[in-house]
């Protein structure tokens, strides 16, 4: 979905006392937290995220003497991302001589109260972030406050969120899976035997299969005497390397599995 922009005038801002520092472009974006207690009922009410966001504007201005809030953006438990000081402006928040390098981004939880952020303000973050990508110069980087300034921000769960990548919630995670883990092929669901000779499509790849692995073994489609005493063999040498299979000369499913399955000793 597009990200949903809450504009100064809809958060009813006060304006700036000075002018902005224009930032062309940074190396990425930081991420914080608010340090403090956020009331968990935001979670329930946006006009409680509202209050909280004039709140951080009013305790930076009046109390931090800044001229403005400090974050480019803030992030709610509702993915509505206010506009802070805004695109291609210096923030303030990332601390002294770290703020060109940067954008700052709040999420808007703290250490007590609402602490765990929710689902929802991961996913505005993530919006936050490819907003000012698209449109504010910003770079690849993704850190946390703490990333060259000492500070607990953005506090645990958002800094453990942001050093695995700062995925979206339910992203399927874009490493490989672990290499070495063969699995076989459905079990074809009838048990391959003889006599009589069992023949079919089944049999063929087992055949191949038990070929690959080294046995002296023509693939003909047809589990006849060969194959059977191949099956045997296998399933005795499978026991005797920790894998047991009863040696009845039955490819079932579990020694259909192990043709597959069972590393080759
Ligand atoms: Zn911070
Ligand atoms: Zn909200």
């Amino acid at each position: 979905m597009a990200i949903d922009l809450i504009t100064r005038a809809e958060w009813r801002a006060r304006r700036p006392t000075g002018s902005y520092t224009s930032l062309d472009r940074t190396r990425g974006v930081k991420v914080h937290y608010t340090g403090g207690r956020v009331d968990p009922r935001t979670v329930e009410d946006h006009d409680l995220c509202v209050a909280a966001v004039r709140g951080i504007q009013r305790g930076h201005m009046d109390s931090n003497g800044w001229m403005d809030i400090g974050y480019t953006a803030a992030v709610c438990a509702h993915r509505k991302v206010f506009v802070g000081r805004g695109l291609h402006h210096l923030p303030a928040a990332n601390g002294p001589g770290q703020n060109s390098g940067h954008y700052a981004v709040l999420g808007l939880v703290g250490n007590s109260g609402l602490i765990v952020p929710p689902a929802q303000m991961l996913h505005g973050i993530c919006d936050a972030i490819e907003w000012l990508r698209a449109e504010g110069g910003a770079g690849l980087e993704i850190k946390g406050h703490r990333d060259g300034y000492s500070t607990d921000c953005p506090g645990p769960e958002l800094y453990a969120w942001v050093r695995a990548g700062a995925r979206r919630p339910g992203a399927v995670p874009d490493d490989p899976p672990a290499p070495g883990k063969p699995s076989a092929p459905p079990f074809p669901g009838r048990l391959l035997s003889y006599p009589p000779m069992t023949t079919g499509a089944d049999v063929y790849s087992w055949q191949c299969q038990m070929r690959d692995r080294g046995w002296d073994l023509i693939p003909d489609a047809w589990y006849g005497e060969r194959s059977r005493d191949i099956c045997v063999a296998f399933q005795r040498d499978s026991t005797a390397h920790g894998w047991p299979l009863d040696d009845d000369g039955v490819v079932g499913p579990a020694t259909w599995r192990a043709a597959w399955e069972r590393p080759v000793s």
